[in-house]
């Protein structure tokens, strides 16, 4: 088995491991960071770049965007369906933020507006070929870049499997290498900074099953909707003498169908839930 002994170990170098990592090395620890797959970045290797609010960019413009405007419209998006004080944090934070990733070297193309009605909060990183899609990957390089200067050391495909604690403190991590081999980092402290909801099956279960139900009351509500107009027209064409016999069937089977595909709903909501 391979061995390691460091200060802090960050699992993981997505934005907020590499982040993690760069800030723990500025502030003098050693530090080494464990990754699963063979680059580091993570899902924001696809995005354009972060949000601020309150930056330089924007006082330029003249573009008067406050933290308490922004909150107030995030959540209303949202429907309050976030935690709050998470995202007050990352709003408040993140005109800092923007600074020092600037210190960090990533440089921006400005704030933008992510869609008509929104605010410019999206500050798009700066690439060598101009605005457009993956342009945080430079963002990610630029991190990238100032941990290793820093004397981070990386070790890619090795993604960590257990935290090892003694006496309810952390004392290591294991990970596996992309041979197979075990390797085991001694450490004061693990950051794990292993991205979202994709490892929380807990929380997968409760938005599939919330989709669901919505997906389900949707259904109904339009079914309804369609019930009663088709019903009028059906009424009519009866009153009429026009296509009597296809409207009709047509009608009925929409009728008979519905239910049995509102079953099929609620069937895999509960069986999709639980598989997971
Ligand atoms: C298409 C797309 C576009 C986006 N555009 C934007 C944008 O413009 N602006 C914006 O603010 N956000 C954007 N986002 C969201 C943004 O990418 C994420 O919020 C951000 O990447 C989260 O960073 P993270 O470091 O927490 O996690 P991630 O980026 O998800 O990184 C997690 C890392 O953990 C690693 N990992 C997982 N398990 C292990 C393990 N056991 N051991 C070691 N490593 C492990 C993974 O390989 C990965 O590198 C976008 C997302 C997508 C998918």
């Amino acid at each position: 088995m391979a061995g390691y002994e460091t200060q802090v170990c960050v699992i993981a170098a997505g934005p907020s491991g590499l982040s993690a990592a760069v800030q723990a090395a500025e502030d003098g620890a050693e530090v080494i960071v464990l990754e699963k797959a063979s680059g580091v970045g993570g899902a924001a290797n696809m995005g354009m770049g972060p949000l601020g609010i309150g930056t330089k960019y924007q006082k330029q413009n003249m573009q008067d965007i406050t933290v308490e405007k922004a909150f107030g419209m995030f959540m209303e998006y949202t429907h309050y369906n976030v935690d709050a004080r998470l995202v007050k944090r990352y709003f408040e934070q993140s005109a800092e933020t923007i600074e020092w990733l600037e210190d960090m070297g990533v440089e921006f193309e400005g704030a933008f507006k992510y869609f008509p009605q929104s605010e410019p909060t999206w500050h798009i990183v700066k690439t060598d070929t101009g605005i457009g899609p993956r342009a945080a990957s430079f963002m990610n390089k630029a991190l990238y870049a100032k941990a290793q200067e820093l004397g981070v050391k990386f070790l890619l495909e090795t993604p960590a499997k257990k935290i090892l604690m003694e006496e309810g403190r952390v004392v290591g991590v294991l990970a596996t290498d992309k041979n197979g081999q075990e390797v085991k980092i001694t450490c004061k402290a693990a950051i794990i900074c292993t991205g979202g909801a994709g490892c929380n099956p807990e929380l997968k279960k409760l938005v599939i099953s919330m989709e669901r139900i919505c997906l389900i009351l949707l259904s109904l509500e339009l079914w309804v909707t369609d019930l009663k107009w088709h019903g009028r027209q059906a009424r009519i064409n009866f009153q009429y003498g026009l296509n009597r016999q296809p409207v009709w069937l047509a009608w009925k089977i929409y009728q008979e169908a519905f239910p049995i595909f509102l079953a099929s709903q609620i069937f895999w909501s509960i069986m999709g839930a639980n598989a997971l």
